[in-house]
Protein backbone atom coordinates (compact mmCIF):
# COMPACT_ATOMS: atom_id res chain seq x y z
CA UNK A 1 0.00 0.00 0.00
CA UNK A 2 1.13 3.14 -0.61
CA UNK A 3 1.18 6.11 2.12
CA UNK A 4 -1.35 8.10 0.55
CA UNK A 5 -3.89 5.45 1.62
CA UNK A 6 -5.62 4.85 -1.53
CA UNK A 7 -2.93 3.35 -3.91
CA UNK A 8 -1.04 0.10 -4.15
CA UNK A 9 1.68 -1.63 -6.84
CA UNK A 10 1.01 -5.10 -7.91
CA UNK A 11 3.36 -6.55 -10.62
CA UNK A 12 4.22 -3.28 -11.18
CA UNK A 13 1.07 -1.10 -11.80
CA UNK A 14 -0.43 1.11 -9.77
CA UNK A 15 -3.75 0.25 -8.89
CA UNK A 16 -6.73 2.14 -7.25
CA UNK A 17 -6.69 -0.08 -3.54
CA UNK A 18 -10.36 -1.25 -2.61
CA UNK A 19 -8.91 -3.75 -0.62
CA UNK A 20 -7.50 -2.66 2.51
CA UNK A 21 -8.99 -2.44 5.89
CA UNK A 22 -7.16 0.94 6.62
CA UNK A 23 -10.77 2.74 6.49
CA UNK A 24 -9.82 5.76 7.94
CA UNK A 25 -6.73 6.31 5.79
CA UNK A 26 -4.66 6.62 9.35
CA UNK A 27 -1.96 4.02 8.37
CA UNK A 28 -0.08 6.52 6.43
CA UNK A 29 -1.09 9.93 8.78
CA UNK A 30 1.90 11.96 9.18
CA UNK A 31 0.79 12.48 13.08
CA UNK A 32 0.39 8.77 13.27
CA UNK A 33 3.78 7.93 11.58
CA UNK A 34 5.54 11.00 13.35
CA UNK A 35 4.53 9.07 16.45
CA UNK A 36 5.80 5.29 15.86
CA UNK A 37 9.26 7.46 14.90
CA UNK A 38 9.32 9.48 17.97
CA UNK A 39 9.00 6.52 20.20
CA UNK A 40 11.32 4.33 18.01
CA UNK A 41 13.73 7.10 18.56
CA UNK A 42 12.69 6.58 22.35
CA UNK A 43 12.96 3.43 23.21
CA UNK A 44 13.71 1.60 20.06
CA UNK A 45 11.40 -1.11 17.81
CA UNK A 46 11.16 -4.74 19.60
CA UNK A 47 9.63 -5.17 23.35
CA UNK A 48 12.41 -7.92 23.66
CA UNK A 49 9.99 -10.43 25.51
CA UNK A 50 6.57 -10.82 26.68
CA UNK A 51 4.38 -8.44 28.89
CA UNK A 52 5.26 -10.40 31.91
CA UNK A 53 8.40 -10.99 31.66
CA UNK A 54 9.91 -7.15 30.55
CA UNK A 55 8.09 -6.59 27.63
CA UNK A 56 5.42 -4.12 29.35
CA UNK A 57 5.59 -0.50 28.51
CA UNK A 58 4.12 2.88 29.48
CA UNK A 59 3.06 2.91 25.80
CA UNK A 60 0.85 0.05 26.27
CA UNK A 61 -0.78 0.91 29.05
CA UNK A 62 -1.69 4.87 28.09
CA UNK A 63 -3.35 3.44 25.34
CA UNK A 64 -5.68 0.45 27.05
CA UNK A 65 -6.83 3.69 29.30
CA UNK A 66 -7.62 5.20 26.30
CA UNK A 67 -9.42 2.76 24.35
CA UNK A 68 -11.19 1.57 26.98
CA UNK A 69 -12.58 5.26 28.13
CA UNK A 70 -13.70 6.03 24.62
CA UNK A 71 -15.25 2.29 23.95
CA UNK A 72 -16.89 2.85 27.51
CA UNK A 73 -15.49 -0.32 29.17
CA UNK A 74 -14.09 -0.45 32.55
CA UNK A 75 -10.70 -2.29 31.15
CA UNK A 76 -8.87 -3.16 28.53
CA UNK A 77 -6.15 -5.41 27.53
CA UNK A 78 -4.01 -4.95 24.39
CA UNK A 79 -1.71 -7.68 22.77
CA UNK A 80 -0.26 -8.90 19.85
CA UNK A 81 -2.78 -8.91 16.92
CA UNK A 82 -7.13 -9.94 16.58
CA UNK A 83 -6.01 -13.55 15.57
CA UNK A 84 -3.94 -13.61 19.15
CA UNK A 85 -6.64 -12.09 21.30
CA UNK A 86 -9.55 -14.51 19.37
CA UNK A 87 -7.43 -17.33 19.78
CA UNK A 88 -6.53 -16.54 23.66
CA UNK A 89 -9.67 -15.51 24.55
CA UNK A 90 -11.95 -18.23 23.81
CA UNK A 91 -9.21 -20.90 25.15
CA UNK A 92 -9.00 -18.91 28.51
CA UNK A 93 -13.03 -18.20 28.69
CA UNK A 94 -14.34 -22.15 27.23
CA UNK A 95 -12.97 -25.79 28.30
CA UNK A 96 -14.26 -28.96 27.45
CA UNK A 97 -17.80 -28.38 29.86
CA UNK A 98 -18.67 -25.05 28.21
CA UNK A 99 -20.89 -24.29 25.29
CA UNK A 100 -20.20 -21.97 22.12
CA UNK A 101 -22.68 -20.56 20.67
CA UNK A 102 -21.19 -18.98 17.17
CA UNK A 103 -22.71 -17.55 14.19
CA UNK A 104 -21.87 -19.30 11.33
CA UNK A 105 -20.07 -16.65 9.03
CA UNK A 106 -17.77 -15.50 12.44
CA UNK A 107 -14.31 -14.42 11.29
CA UNK A 108 -11.76 -17.56 11.26
CA UNK A 109 -9.97 -16.28 14.29
CA UNK A 110 -12.90 -16.73 16.31
CA UNK A 111 -13.52 -20.13 14.93
CA UNK A 112 -10.24 -21.20 15.48
CA UNK A 113 -10.32 -19.92 19.25
CA UNK A 114 -13.47 -21.95 19.35
CA UNK A 115 -12.11 -25.18 18.71
CA UNK A 116 -8.74 -25.03 19.86
CA UNK A 117 -10.95 -23.98 23.18
CA UNK A 118 -12.12 -27.88 23.22
CA UNK A 119 -15.55 -26.28 24.37
CA UNK A 120 -18.91 -28.08 22.49
CA UNK A 121 -20.01 -25.31 19.60
CA UNK A 122 -23.51 -25.03 17.96
CA UNK A 123 -23.42 -22.66 15.26
CA UNK A 124 -26.49 -20.92 14.65
CA UNK A 125 -27.80 -19.32 11.04
CA UNK A 126 -26.14 -16.06 10.51
CA UNK A 127 -27.83 -13.38 12.49
CA UNK A 128 -30.64 -15.65 13.10
CA UNK A 129 -31.38 -14.88 17.08
CA UNK A 130 -34.69 -16.99 17.03
CA UNK A 131 -32.16 -20.18 15.73
CA UNK A 132 -30.24 -18.54 18.71
CA UNK A 133 -32.53 -19.00 20.97
CA UNK A 134 -33.51 -22.57 20.09
CA UNK A 135 -29.92 -23.51 20.55
CA UNK A 136 -29.47 -21.81 24.64
CA UNK A 137 -32.88 -23.71 25.30
CA UNK A 138 -31.84 -27.03 24.16
CA UNK A 139 -27.98 -27.06 25.23
CA UNK A 140 -27.26 -26.46 29.10
CA UNK A 141 -24.11 -26.02 30.83
CA UNK A 142 -22.42 -23.98 33.64
CA UNK A 143 -20.23 -21.73 30.93
CA UNK A 144 -21.69 -21.10 27.92
CA UNK A 145 -20.61 -17.91 25.63
CA UNK A 146 -22.48 -16.64 22.63
CA UNK A 147 -19.52 -15.30 20.09
CA UNK A 148 -20.37 -12.80 17.05
CA UNK A 149 -18.41 -10.32 14.77
CA UNK A 150 -20.20 -7.05 15.15
CA UNK A 151 -19.45 -6.38 11.57
CA UNK A 152 -19.04 -8.92 9.51
CA UNK A 153 -15.87 -9.27 7.66
CA UNK A 154 -16.78 -10.78 4.40
CA UNK A 155 -20.43 -9.19 4.32
CA UNK A 156 -19.94 -5.69 5.82
CA UNK A 157 -23.68 -6.18 7.60
CA UNK A 158 -23.93 -6.13 11.18
CA UNK A 159 -24.77 -8.17 14.13
CA UNK A 160 -27.92 -7.32 16.37
CA UNK A 161 -25.81 -6.60 19.51
CA UNK A 162 -29.12 -4.89 21.73
CA UNK A 163 -30.74 -8.24 20.51
CA UNK A 164 -27.81 -10.68 21.30
CA UNK A 165 -27.08 -8.54 25.03
CA UNK A 166 -30.90 -9.42 25.77
CA UNK A 167 -30.30 -13.16 24.77
CA UNK A 168 -26.76 -13.36 27.03
CA UNK A 169 -29.22 -11.86 30.10
CA UNK A 170 -32.31 -14.36 29.58
CA UNK A 171 -30.18 -17.42 29.49
CA UNK A 172 -27.02 -16.70 31.75
CA UNK A 173 -24.64 -16.69 28.82
CA UNK A 174 -21.67 -14.43 28.23
CA UNK A 175 -21.47 -12.28 25.31
CA UNK A 176 -18.29 -12.14 23.19
CA UNK A 177 -18.60 -9.10 20.17
CA UNK A 178 -15.83 -8.84 17.42
CA UNK A 179 -15.97 -5.39 16.02
CA UNK A 180 -12.76 -5.08 14.37
CA UNK A 181 -14.48 -3.75 11.39
CA UNK A 182 -17.26 -1.39 12.89
CA UNK A 183 -14.09 0.26 15.04
CA UNK A 184 -13.77 3.94 13.69
CA UNK A 185 -16.53 3.26 11.24
CA UNK A 186 -19.85 2.74 12.79
CA UNK A 187 -21.72 3.81 15.87
CA UNK A 188 -21.26 7.35 18.10
CA UNK A 189 -18.02 8.86 17.01
CA UNK A 190 -16.73 5.73 15.52
CA UNK A 191 -16.69 4.14 18.65
CA UNK A 192 -19.00 0.88 17.25
CA UNK A 193 -21.91 -1.22 17.09
CA UNK A 194 -21.46 -1.88 20.88
CA UNK A 195 -21.92 1.66 21.82
CA UNK A 196 -24.63 2.30 18.94
CA UNK A 197 -26.62 -0.22 20.77
CA UNK A 198 -26.08 1.23 24.01
CA UNK A 199 -24.19 -2.27 25.26
CA UNK A 200 -20.65 -0.40 26.34
CA UNK A 201 -19.48 -1.98 29.57
CA UNK A 202 -22.68 -4.49 30.01
CA UNK A 203 -20.87 -7.33 32.64
CA UNK A 204 -22.21 -9.95 30.59
CA UNK A 205 -20.11 -8.61 27.66
CA UNK A 206 -16.76 -8.76 26.25
CA UNK A 207 -15.61 -6.79 22.98
CA UNK A 208 -12.74 -7.35 20.67
CA UNK A 209 -11.14 -4.81 18.10
CA UNK A 210 -8.05 -4.98 16.02
CA UNK A 211 -5.38 -1.67 15.94
CA UNK A 212 -4.77 -2.94 12.44
CA UNK A 213 -7.83 -1.62 10.72
CA UNK A 214 -9.20 1.79 11.10
CA UNK A 215 -6.78 2.39 13.55
CA UNK A 216 -3.88 2.18 10.99
CA UNK A 217 -1.63 0.35 13.36
CA UNK A 218 -1.40 -3.26 14.73
CA UNK A 219 -2.03 -5.31 17.17
CA UNK A 220 -5.23 -5.80 18.93
CA UNK A 221 -7.83 -4.94 22.39
CA UNK A 222 -10.07 -6.88 24.72
CA UNK A 223 -12.91 -4.94 26.32
CA UNK A 224 -14.72 -6.13 29.43
CA UNK A 225 -15.25 -5.40 33.33
CA UNK A 226 -11.91 -4.76 35.55
CA UNK A 227 -12.10 -8.33 37.20
CA UNK A 228 -12.71 -10.15 33.85
CA UNK A 229 -9.47 -8.27 32.35
CA UNK A 230 -7.53 -9.38 35.46
CA UNK A 231 -8.40 -12.88 34.99
CA UNK A 232 -7.86 -13.19 31.20
CA UNK A 233 -3.95 -11.85 32.02
CA UNK A 234 -3.42 -14.60 34.09
CA UNK A 235 -4.77 -17.31 31.43
CA UNK A 236 -4.33 -15.48 28.06
CA UNK A 237 -1.67 -18.09 26.59
CA UNK A 238 -1.13 -15.74 23.40
CA UNK A 239 -0.58 -12.75 26.11
CA UNK A 240 1.83 -15.23 28.58
CA UNK A 241 3.91 -16.90 26.22
CA UNK A 242 3.86 -13.77 23.15
CA UNK A 243 6.35 -11.32 22.46
CA UNK A 244 4.39 -7.93 23.56
CA UNK A 245 3.23 -5.42 21.43
CA UNK A 246 6.02 -3.02 20.09
CA UNK A 247 5.83 -0.01 22.04
CA UNK A 248 5.74 2.29 18.59
CA UNK A 249 2.51 0.60 16.85
CA UNK A 250 0.60 1.96 20.44
CA UNK A 251 1.90 4.97 20.14
CA UNK A 252 0.98 4.77 16.27
CA UNK A 253 -2.97 3.51 17.67
CA UNK A 254 -3.67 5.94 20.04
CA UNK A 255 -2.44 9.31 17.73
CA UNK A 256 -4.87 7.12 15.50
CA UNK A 257 -7.37 7.43 18.10
CA UNK A 258 -6.93 10.87 18.82
CA UNK A 259 -7.75 11.75 15.38
CA UNK A 260 -10.54 9.45 15.10
CA UNK A 261 -11.80 11.11 17.72
CA UNK A 262 -11.73 14.48 15.94
CA UNK A 263 -14.44 12.67 13.46
CA UNK A 264 -13.27 14.14 10.25
CA UNK A 265 -12.24 11.15 8.67
CA UNK A 266 -15.02 9.44 9.91
CA UNK A 267 -17.46 12.13 8.32
CA UNK A 268 -15.12 11.61 4.81
CA UNK A 269 -15.80 8.05 4.90
CA UNK A 270 -19.58 8.25 5.35
CA UNK A 271 -19.72 10.58 2.24
CA UNK A 272 -17.97 7.56 0.68
CA UNK A 273 -19.60 5.01 1.48
CA UNK A 274 -23.47 7.03 0.60
CA UNK A 275 -21.58 8.51 -2.45
CA UNK A 276 -20.65 4.97 -3.33
CA UNK A 277 -24.53 3.40 -2.54
CA UNK A 278 -25.95 6.35 -4.95
CA UNK A 279 -23.73 5.63 -7.76
CA UNK A 280 -24.27 2.09 -7.76
CA UNK A 281 -27.98 2.50 -7.42
CA UNK A 282 -27.61 4.78 -10.31
CA UNK A 283 -25.67 2.14 -12.62
CA UNK A 284 -28.22 -0.76 -11.49
CA UNK A 285 -25.80 -2.21 -9.68
CA UNK A 286 -27.42 -4.75 -6.76
CA UNK A 287 -25.10 -4.32 -3.58
CA UNK A 288 -25.33 -6.56 -0.45
CA UNK A 289 -27.35 -4.86 1.96
CA UNK A 290 -24.63 -3.14 4.18
CA UNK A 291 -24.08 0.39 5.74
CA UNK A 292 -20.00 -0.32 7.07
CA UNK A 293 -16.37 0.57 4.83
CA UNK A 294 -17.22 -3.40 3.46
CA UNK A 295 -19.53 -3.10 0.35
CA UNK A 296 -19.70 -6.75 -1.07
CA UNK A 297 -21.16 -7.36 -4.64
CA UNK A 298 -22.55 -10.93 -4.77
CA UNK A 299 -21.44 -12.86 -7.95
CA UNK A 300 -21.61 -16.57 -6.91
CA UNK A 301 -18.79 -18.80 -9.26
CA UNK A 302 -16.18 -18.73 -8.54
CA UNK A 303 -14.66 -18.04 -11.85
CA UNK A 304 -17.05 -15.31 -12.54
CA UNK A 305 -15.68 -13.91 -9.46
CA UNK A 306 -11.75 -14.17 -10.29
CA UNK A 307 -12.86 -12.89 -14.12
CA UNK A 308 -14.24 -9.65 -12.38
CA UNK A 309 -11.63 -9.07 -10.19
CA UNK A 310 -8.85 -9.21 -13.17
CA UNK A 311 -11.53 -7.07 -15.58
CA UNK A 312 -11.49 -4.61 -12.62
CA UNK A 313 -7.55 -4.90 -12.28
CA UNK A 314 -6.62 -4.16 -16.04
CA UNK A 315 -9.08 -1.22 -15.59
CA UNK A 316 -7.23 -0.16 -12.69
CA UNK A 317 -9.37 -0.70 -9.50
CA UNK A 318 -7.77 -3.30 -7.50
CA UNK A 319 -11.16 -5.36 -5.69
CA UNK A 320 -10.16 -8.78 -4.39
CA UNK A 321 -12.37 -12.11 -5.23
CA UNK A 322 -13.13 -13.97 -1.96
CA UNK A 323 -14.02 -17.71 -2.63
CA UNK A 324 -14.70 -20.80 -0.71
CA UNK A 325 -13.59 -21.87 2.17
CA UNK A 326 -13.73 -17.92 3.04
CA UNK A 327 -17.86 -17.38 2.22
CA UNK A 328 -19.75 -20.01 1.42
CA UNK A 329 -20.29 -22.08 -1.78
CA UNK A 330 -21.75 -20.29 -4.53
CA UNK A 331 -21.21 -16.53 -2.37
CA UNK A 332 -18.00 -15.85 -4.08
CA UNK A 333 -17.88 -12.23 -4.43
CA UNK A 334 -16.32 -8.59 -5.33
CA UNK A 335 -15.25 -7.36 -1.90
CA UNK A 336 -14.98 -3.72 -2.24
CA UNK A 337 -13.74 -1.76 0.68
CA UNK A 338 -13.82 2.15 1.16
CA UNK A 339 -11.62 4.36 2.76
CA UNK A 340 -11.80 8.27 3.41
CA UNK A 341 -8.29 8.56 1.55
CA UNK A 342 -10.50 7.98 -1.98
CA UNK A 343 -11.73 11.04 -3.61
CA UNK A 344 -14.70 10.96 -5.51
CA UNK A 345 -13.20 10.19 -8.70
CA UNK A 346 -12.00 6.62 -7.86
CA UNK A 347 -15.24 5.82 -6.71
CA UNK A 348 -16.92 7.30 -9.70
CA UNK A 349 -14.75 4.93 -12.04
CA UNK A 350 -14.75 1.72 -9.88
CA UNK A 351 -18.50 2.17 -10.13
CA UNK A 352 -18.24 2.86 -13.97
CA UNK A 353 -16.02 -0.24 -14.04
CA UNK A 354 -18.13 -2.61 -12.09
CA UNK A 355 -21.49 -1.61 -14.16
CA UNK A 356 -19.20 -2.60 -17.56
CA UNK A 357 -18.57 -5.96 -16.17
CA UNK A 358 -19.66 -8.67 -18.06
CA UNK A 359 -21.85 -10.38 -15.05
C1 LIG B 1 -9.26 -8.79 10.79
C2 LIG B 1 -10.06 -9.48 11.83
C3 LIG B 1 -9.44 -10.10 12.90
C4 LIG B 1 -7.95 -10.25 12.98
O1 LIG B 1 -7.35 -9.10 13.39
P1 LIG B 1 -5.78 -8.93 13.13
O2 LIG B 1 -5.38 -7.84 14.04
O3 LIG B 1 -5.64 -8.61 11.69
O4 LIG B 1 -5.14 -10.24 13.47
C5 LIG B 1 -10.23 -10.61 13.90
N1 LIG B 1 -11.57 -10.57 13.82
C6 LIG B 1 -12.21 -10.01 12.78
C7 LIG B 1 -13.70 -9.97 12.77
C8 LIG B 1 -11.47 -9.46 11.75
O5 LIG B 1 -12.08 -8.94 10.70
Amino acid sequence: MRRDGVHVDLDGHQLVNFASNDYLGLAGHPRVCAAATAQIEAEGFGSGASRLISGDTCALHELESALAAWKGFDAALVLGSGMLANIGLMDALADRHSILFTDRLNHASLVDGCRLSRGRIHRFRHGDLSHLTSLLVAHRAARRIIVSDGVFSMDGDGADVAGLVKLAEEHDALLVIDDAHGTGVLGPNGRGLVAEAGMSGHPRLIEVGTLGKALGSYGAFILAHKSMIAGLVQRLRTLIYSTALPACAAAAALTALAEVKKGEAGARLRANIDHFHRCAAGCGLQLMPSRSAIQPLLIGEDSAALQAAEDLGQQGYFVPAIRPPTVPEGTARLRITLSAAHQRIDIDGLVQALAGLHL
